[in-house]
């Protein structure tokens, strides 16, 4: 594990930020609590999910909740029963197993994603790669089922999967949201709730945890409206994507920078709305304080089951190089599958501009002839099954019953109808976060270190608390002017308030989960009625007056520099 992950796991530890769940008993792997400061800065993130996804697309999106528990059928038909598994290898002599992708990855150090089971067994045969843990021999590779099972109700074999993604939520609820909504596509529903996954080696922290929180939407959308002037790509102008396209991953190559409407209209990503999110989460992903990122198109082999394009958004922070989102092109994929498996109609139904007059045959029986039960069941059974056109080939062929033509029972005429829509099957597409390794990242990518201390140094809006109130010492009028502050800033601010311990350790603490302000009273406090404001980055402090701190504090979080709000307080309080 890298040194900065090992730092940050110290550091979320000692502060409260996240840490191994059931600790007391050991610990299980891949579960973490979060814990007082890791929800503060958790929820900030989904509220800023929410703010990118759903609010500024609130024309488009829509929010549902749907359980974490499923009966099997579901998962039966959207794929996972059968394919969300992950290849494991079993040491003979001392039992344990192993991801095979990832123990080959980290010996010859090249992807091998998506590979057969047979084609990893041979390439641990070949090189031969052994039990890193006892040296013995490796067992073939088999594919291990990730999804948790359950049991629904009272009674045995009425199994049920604890959901690995949101999306069957809103696959499932689809019609009813379509119907309840404003009925028309496009039409995105998001998610955010909690997912299980049995994954084979959780490892880093929260990068690969075997429960987390997802936030995804599903975006449907009709596969006939291919104008890319219909999906709002002005609203990113400026963006530029660096891609690292499929192409270019085979022969080992680099991303390339290419403009958002470039990448659509050469067909880089196949969707023009898979490119709008890919937008939307490179602007999501800057909010979060990342700016170095790409995105990674899937191999063929390397993309989930139901997917056409994927692209993985990959993170790099503090050194170390993560997804931090995935965008499938889903096509028609699970609806087509939940139709089928659940037999209803799950289409929606395209009104044309203008009715249109197609030429329709049919099949005209006539009963009078066919009064006789005998015939009249003969008849229909050559019919049975077959389209309008075959049997009107059968008419033309002369085939004969009880040696009477067909054409004396059987006739075919055309006419012509007026249609006015068709029904079909929406497209999907699919951007999707994990919120606690967003929240590892974001966390990683703000820690720093300053003359041997540490500064998260969160985006203002993603900080626990936006503001520390500290009286300088333990003494009543102190706290007594303390409190007051506090309570007038906490209508509008979420105000950290500590009064033990020297000042210095509660900067210190202050700084360690990203405040970004810290106003300190002190004795001069009393005399002329100002403060001191400390900047969590930089450490400087400016004396303010008390009454224009509301005025001082919003400059502050507009982004006006600590030096034009006040007097710098040349020796601090530290
Ligand atoms: P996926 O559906 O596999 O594309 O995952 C969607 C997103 O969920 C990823 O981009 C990650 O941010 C997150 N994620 C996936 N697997 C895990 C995991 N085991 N632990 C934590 N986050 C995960």
């Amino acid at each position: 594990m890298s040194e900065v992950i090992n730092k940050v796991l110290d550091l979320a530890k000692r502060r409260g930020i996240f840490w191994s769940s059931y600790e007391i008993y050991g610990g299980v792997a891949g579960f973490y609590d979060i814990g007082p400061i890791g929800v503060k800065i958790k929820n900030r993130i989904v509220e800023l999910w929410r703010k990118y996804f759903i609010r500024d697309n609130n024309d488009l999106v829509v929010e549902i909740e749907t359980p974490i528990i499923g009966p099997a059928k579901v998962f039966e038909a959207s794929g996972h029963v059968e394919s969300f598994t992950d290849p494991i290898v079993e040491c003979k002599n001392c039992k344990r197993v192993y991801r095979a992708d990832h123990l080959i990855e980290d010996t010859i150090k090249k992807s091998v994603e998506g590979l057969k089971p047979e084609d990893l067994t041979k390439i641990i045969r070949d090189n031969n790669i052994r039990c890193p843990s006892c040296g013995g021999e490796l067992s073939e590779v088999r594919l291990f089922n990730l999804l948790f099972t359950t049991n629904i109700g009272p009674y045995t074999g009425n199994l049920g999967f604890l959901r690995p993604e949101t999306a069957q939520g809103m696959f499932t609820a689809f019609k009813r949201v379509y119907e309840t909504s404003r009925q028309r596509l496009p039409i995105g529903i998001a998610q955010i709730g909690r997912v299980a996954r049995n994954e084979i080696s959780p490892r880093q922290g929260l990068i690969r945890m075997r429960e987390f929180t997802i936030m995804e939407v599903e975006f449907f959308i009709d596969p006939n409206d291919t104008d890319i002037n219909n999906v709002p790509l002005h609203r990113f102008q400026d963006i530029k994507f660096n891609i690292l396209t499929a192409v270019e991953k085979e022969k080992d190559g680099k991303p390339q920078e290419f403009k958002l409407e470039e990448a659509v209209r050469e067909k880089i990503i196949i969707q023009p709305w898979m490119a709008y999110w890919m937008a939307v989460a490179s602007n999501f992903v800057k909010a979060l304080g990342i700016n170095d990122f790409y995105f990674e198109e899937k191999l063929p082999y390397e993309r989930a089951h139901y997917s056409k394009q994927t692209f993985d958004q990959i993170a790099i922070v503090n050194g170390i190089k993560v997804e931090i989102s995935g965008h499938a092109y889903r096509g028609d994929y699970d609806l087509t599958r939940h139709m089928k498996f659940s037999g209803q109609d799950l289409t929606i139904f395209r009104k044309y501009d203008e009715p249109k007059i197609v030429k329709k045959k049919t099949l005209i029986i006539n009963n009078v002839k066919l009064k006789e039960k005998e015939l009249r069941k003969k008849v229909m059974e050559l019919i049975n099954n077959r389209s309008v056109e075959e049997v009107e080939q059968l008419i033309k062929n002369n085939v004969k019953i009880d040696d009477k033509p067909l054409s004396e029972f059987l006739s075919v005429v055309e006419r012509e109808e007026k249609i006015h829509g068709e029904h079909f099957i929406p497209h999907v597409v699919e951007p999707s976060f994990g919120v606690e390794r967003t929240l590892f990242l974001t966390v990683v990518n703000a820690y720093r270190e300053k003359e041997g201390r540490v500064i998260l140094s969160l985006p203002k809006y993603l900080a626990p608390y936006d503001i520390a109130v500290f009286p300088l010492l333990e003494k009543e009028e102190l706290i007594k002017k303390s409190i007051e502050i506090r309570d007038t800033l906490s209508d509008r601010y979420d105000v950290l308030y500590d009064e033990v311990g020297s000042i210095g350790r509660r900067y210190a603490r202050a700084d360690e989960i990203g405040v970004p302000f810290a106003i300190t009273v002190d004795p001069q406090t009393l005399v002329d009625n100002t403060v001191t404001i400390r900047d969590r980055d930089s450490w400087k402090q400016v004396r303010v007056k008390v009454n224009d701190l509301q005025i001082s504090l919003e400059k502050l979080f507009r982004g006006e520099a600590l030096n034009k709000i006040g007097i710098e307080v040349k020796d601090s309080n530290e």
